[in-house]
């Protein structure tokens, strides 16, 4: 469905006189992060600036249900917010994203929160200018559920705030319903966006002068399973190599079960496709990957990636979850043996927590919050003795990486991340902002390395 903003003049001249801004507040994943940038091309289209979060006019959540503390997140903020209505300021308030598409949340705010002016699911983009018109200009407003959640709207205008890099979505929506996840509920089915779609949105962002960009999916490598002709991940990995201009390509979040010889081959061969690959883990172990609906056992993942770290110069990360509903000592245990066999080079782990509406919300649970601590401090203990050990093999070599701009801890330094999605920081100078440069590596710093300009 092609994105029309009927709306964008009449709004546009409304705000010539009115002058409002826009406040985008974004939780969750970078599938959220690119539909704020969304959003905020939808804005800046109908002409609202950007403000910031003490006072813009029209304020915009942008939600996710993964976590648990986003909603007590998104009801603090609000409380915060109805101070300004209350004061009688010019404020609009609109709440989009995954969380409006559960039922619990839309009653409360429905019951609790009646100053809110839009509600709307997600993939609603199309129906957003409307909504926001009638709110602004009409007076009219409705607290109301719409489910269009399988849409996949085109050519929807995009702000980006980086210069260099760019996300680009290709797939939306989940069919693996893993246990713990909300993801298939709220964001629907799978769609594959249009090869063509995409590939001509990345010429544009090369022709812009975009060197980097990151292809968004929720399950990237089922990309095609849609379509009635065969066109797969790995081929539209192989047609976007051919773009010029375009000088590194990632991809987030493959699914392991879904990871076959043919993309470990396109990367393999690719001067482009980035060195680093986040293949999720969750558990290592395989009652409790059977539990979660993972459709992979331990072994297999050793397999997958193992074969992957073949691959001259590849850095994997991962998600772990400890704590799983009853999950065993002896269990947890195989999540490190893991962790110990394949070596990570990121891990982002998370203590169990329950999603309401999801499968695993009902199954019961003995294991302590406690433990389920002792368990997280551990794993992040072993993850630590790797990482020096992993980045210390990186010293002394050279690496092709984006200079990104000034480092925030120190302004005389600069930085970019290699390949394999190491932070570097080296001297450099403003010039070098916006090129592919190479660096050697000097030494390691745990969190980051210390590098120098090959000129
Ligand atoms: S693959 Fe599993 S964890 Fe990832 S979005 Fe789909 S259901 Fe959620």
């Amino acid at each position: 469905m092609k994105f029309v903003n009927s709306y964008k003049d009449k709004m546009r001249k409304y705000n010539e006189e009115h002058n409002l801004t826009y406040y985008i507040d974004t939780m969750g994943c970078q599938m959220n992060e690119n539909d704020s940038l969304k959003y905020a091309g939808i804005l800046e289209g109908m002409g609202f600036k950007k403000g910031n979060e003490d006072t813009a006019n029209v304020y915009v959540f942008n939600t996710c249900c993964v976590r648990e503390n986003a909603e007590n997140t998104l009801f603090g903020r609000l409380g915060m917010l109805k101070r300004r209505k209350i004061n009688n300021e010019e404020i609009y308030i609109a709440i989009v994203g995954c969380m409006t598409q559960q039922e619990h949340i839309l009653e409360k705010i429905k019951k609790s929160y009646r100053f809110v002016d839009i509600v709307l699911g997600t993939s609603c983009m199309s129906i957003f200018p409307e909504k926001l018109y009638d709110t602004i200009v009409n007076d009219k407003k409705k607290i109301e559920y719409i489910d269009v959640s399988n849409n996949l709207e085109e050519d929807v205008p995009i702000v980006y705030e980086d210069k260099y890099k760019a996300s680009v979505s290709i797939i939306y929506g989940c069919n693996n319903f893993c246990t713990y996840c909300i993801v298939p509920y709220v964001r629907g089915r799978e769609r594959s966006r249009k090869p063509e779609d995409i590939i001509n949105d990345v010429k544009r962002l090369a022709k812009e002068g975009y060197k980097e960009i990151m292809l968004l999916g929720q399950n990237v490598n089922s990309y095609g399973n849609d379509f009635e002709e065969k066109y797969t991940f790995p081929m539209l990995l192989k047609d976007l190599e051919k773009v010029e201009g375009i000088e590194i390509i990632r991809f987030m979040s493959p699914h392991p079960k879904d990871f076959k010889d043919d993309l470990i081959e396109v990367i393999k061969n690719s001067k482009k496709v980035a060195r680093q690959i986040h293949l999720p883990l969750q558990s290592g172990n395989t009652e409790i990957l059977k539990k979660m609906n993972r459709r992979y056992t331990k072994e297999e993942y050793i397999d997958l990636a193992l074969k992957l770290k073949e691959i001259p110069d590849i850095s994997l990360s991962t998600d772990i979850i400890v704590g799983f509903p009853n999950e065993t000592e002896e269990q947890f245990l195989d999540t490190l043996d893991v962790v110990r066999k394949v070596e990570f080079d990121q891990i982002y782990m998370f203590i169990y927590s329950k999603r309401t509406g999801t499968i695993a919300a009902k199954m019961e649970d003995e294991v302590t919050y406690d433990e389920k601590v002792d368990r997280l401090e551990r794993l992040k203990k072993l993850y630590e003795e790797t990482l020096p050990k992993l980045n210390a093999k990186m010293i002394g070599k050279e690496y092709k990486l984006l200079v990104e701009g000034k480092s925030k801890n120190n302004n005389k330094l600069y930085t970019g991340r290699t390949s394999q999605n190491k932070v570097v920081v080296f001297e450099a100078t403003n010039n070098d902002v916006g090129k592919v440069v190479n660096v050697k590596i000097d030494s390691e710093h745990l969190w980051y390395l210390k590098g120098s300009i090959v000129r």
